[in-house]
């Protein structure tokens, strides 16, 4: 039996078929949401089911997959590092441990033209393009490859990813490889690139510049209040609440969301990684500590897991608290579950399959309606939370 998309729901476009074809036959291609998918040349297929038998989705039932030995509240202890991060900074710490054995690294970082793409590293200075998320889905065809003959090699490998990503990565190597470390990312969604690629076009417009850099979570007003900070070449330089970007918006309020998403086969306390890592957002709550720096919420579920977690902490490297997993868990939904797709969303993608980014967002008057609102609350909020702290 062959790849066949019937429903995009069954795919996550994680392109392990497209690399396990022995005659090389599947293309992954871009439907008009900006999607990518597989296409079978059907002249050339000579129907060895090795694409079927391959992917991720298809087969996730029978994962090897481990429950949760360990959660703990995490922060990277070099505090510009953890600055430069989403949430505590621990993945820079375990990539850090990788560089040093002389391993490879691999993770999802921004290209010259701000296309998000899996790339390697192997120098200290290299990692610091997989720091903070990404909020696109990254283009990972053309890893896999360069991953196994690192493995083959006996090079210590580091490979982060989404939950999809990194079933991916064991489904193509379908082999256990002791040199093989994977860190999966809490993962509520990805949107698709073609967003993406119009959102830019209409921040290059509106500010008559190209853009020099992109950050998706940047902490200057704090962990909770996050920004998105655009560097444009003209030396100009946007700073916008993420609960006022129009991006952020579509993002967090789940229009632009690829569908598999929207069933995730992937979700829950059982994973295929070492260790998965996420935003602890309600530390508070949990701890009673949070100084709205970035607190990552760390889950171990391997022996190898647990080592490098264990290794960092006796090396002074972070700070650790075992936390209740039950408790954690509750109250970060994207761990367990899929989200749901805002009743705006068909309108959007069909908006975006034709229409520039405001368009598209006119299109679904998504410009006024929840999606907008639900953040804006959120970001109001956590602001007011902050005034009273820095009152009391
Ligand atoms: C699309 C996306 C959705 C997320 N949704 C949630 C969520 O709902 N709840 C939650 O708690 N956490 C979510 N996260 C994870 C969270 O934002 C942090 O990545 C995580 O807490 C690790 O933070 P850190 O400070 O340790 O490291 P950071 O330095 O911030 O983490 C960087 C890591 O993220 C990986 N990464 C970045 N962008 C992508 C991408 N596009 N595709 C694959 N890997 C990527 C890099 O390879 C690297 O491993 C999401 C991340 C992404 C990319």
């Amino acid at each position: 039996m062959r790849i066949e998309i019937k429903d995009k729901a069954r795919c996550s476009g994680c392109a392990v078929c497209k690399n396990v074809c022995p005659k090389n036959c599947i293309t992954m291609t871009f439907d008009s949401e900006g999607f990518f998918y597989p296409k079978v040349d059907k002249k050339r297929c000579i129907d060895c089911g090795r694409c079927y038998k391959s992917c991720p989705v298809i087969n996730s039932e029978g994962e090897n997959r481990r429950g949760i030995i360990h959660a703990f509240a995490a922060e990277n202890n070099d505090h510009d590092i953890k600055k430069e991060s989403s949430s505590g900074g621990i993945f820079s710490l375990i990539a850090k441990r990788f560089i040093k054995v002389g391993g490879a690294v691999y993770g999802a970082a921004f290209d010259e033209k701000l296309k998000v793409v899996h790339q390697r590293a192997t120098s200290i200075e290299e990692i610091a393009k997989f720091r903070g998320s990404k909020y696109v889905q990254s283009d990972i065809e053309n890893i896999y490859r360069v991953i196994e003959k690192d493995l083959k090699d006996g090079v210590p490998v580091l490979f982060s990813g989404t939950p999809c990503q990194v079933s991916g990565v064991k489904r193509y190597l379908s082999k256990d490889y002791a040199n093989l470390f994977t860190v999966d990312i809490a993962c509520m969604g990805v949107p698709s690139v073609k967003v993406w690629t119009k959102y830019l076009e209409y921040q290059k417009a509106a500010n008559k510049s190209e853009i020099k850099s992109f950050s998706f979570r940047d902490k200057t007003e704090g962990w909770r209040n996050y920004s998105i900070k655009i560097n444009f070449v003209s030396e100009k330089n946007k700073t916008i609440p993420a609960g006022k970007d129009l991006y952020m918006a579509m993002f967090l309020s789940n229009t632009s969301l690829r569908p598999s998403c929207y069933d995730c086969a992937f979700k829950g306390l059982e994973r295929v990684s070492d260790v998965t890592l996420a935003d602890f957002w309600d530390a508070e709550k949990v701890l009673g500590i949070d100084d709205d720096t970035g607190i990552s919420l760390v889950l171990t579920h391997t022996d190898k897991g647990e080592k490098m977690l264990n290794d960092l902490y006796l090396d002074n490297l972070l700070s650790l608290k075992e936390v209740d997993i039950d408790k954690a868990c509750a109250y970060n939904t994207a761990i367990l579950q899929s989200v749901k797709p805002n009743v705006k969303r068909g309108a959007f993608m069909k908006g975006i399959s034709k229409l520039n980014f405001l368009g598209a967002v006119d299109y679904a008057g998504a410009n006024k309606g929840i999606a907008r609102l639900k953040i804006s609350v959120r970001y109001k909020l956590s602001k007011l939370k902050n005034r009273l702290k820095k009152e009391k």
